[in-house]
């Protein structure tokens, strides 16, 4: 359950977080696999089940909660749920990847409690939160009242960056990208 490297990255909504690690993603040479959460919110027009998430009824979410069937899992939104299922890291370690987590500030810190030797954590903080705001509006894949909901919680996620072993500001997105790169090689290969 150990064997290969894990990547925690976590941020506020909107940082930018799901665009770096889908760039992450696609560099051979970092050989990572991206571990599908389970979640009880609905899908965007640009996200498919089994692919961006694994788009759960909250009775089925509670269902693998009993069966002890999550690594970590979160409440991330009033009466939203959020996890990541121990048959992902099965599943990515089968395939000798290096796992990428995209994951909320409190579900990456219990990942990293979990793995500490094996995991790397890292922080992806907006350069400030009025831009935090544009990019969720502007991204227009959330509801006025969804956008509220995060923006209130972005907040207090942001005191937790001190807790992450490497903090990205993603200031610039190629920049970004470049630096997150970097600090993942060097912990692939050591
Ligand atoms: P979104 O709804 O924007 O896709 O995700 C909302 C928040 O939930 C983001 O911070 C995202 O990283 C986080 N998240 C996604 N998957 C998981 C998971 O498996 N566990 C936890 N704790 N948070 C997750």
């Amino acid at each position: 359950m150990k064997k290969e490297k894990l990547i925690i990255i976590a941020a506020p909504s909107g940082s930018g977080k799901t665009t770096i690690v889908k760039k992450l993603l696609s560099i051979e040479l970092l050989n990572l696999g991206f571990s599908i959460s389970s979640t009880t919110r609905t899908n965007r027009d640009n996200e498919l089940d089994g692919e961006d998430y694994h788009f759960l009824s909250v009775d089925d979410f509670k269902e693998k909660i009993q069966n002890n069937e999550f690594v970590e899992w979160e409440q991330v939104y009033k009466n939203v749920y959020y996890g990541t299922t121990k048959s992902e890291i099965v599943r990515l370690n089968k395939k000798d990847k290096n796992i990428v987590f995209d994951i909320d500030v409190v579900g990456g810190l219990n990942i990293k409690k979990q793995f500490p030797e094996t995991s790397i954590s890292i922080f992806i903080k907006p350069p400030n939160l009025t831009e935090l705001k544009n990019r969720l509006i502007n991204r227009k894949t959330d509801s006025a009242l969804s956008i509220e909901s995060r923006l209130s919680k972005s907040e207090s996620e942001l005191t937790f960056s001190d807790k992450y072993d490497f903090v990205v500001i993603n200031d610039n997105l190629q920049e970004a990208i470049e630096e997150t790169k970097k600090i993942i090689h060097q912990f692939i290969i050591s």
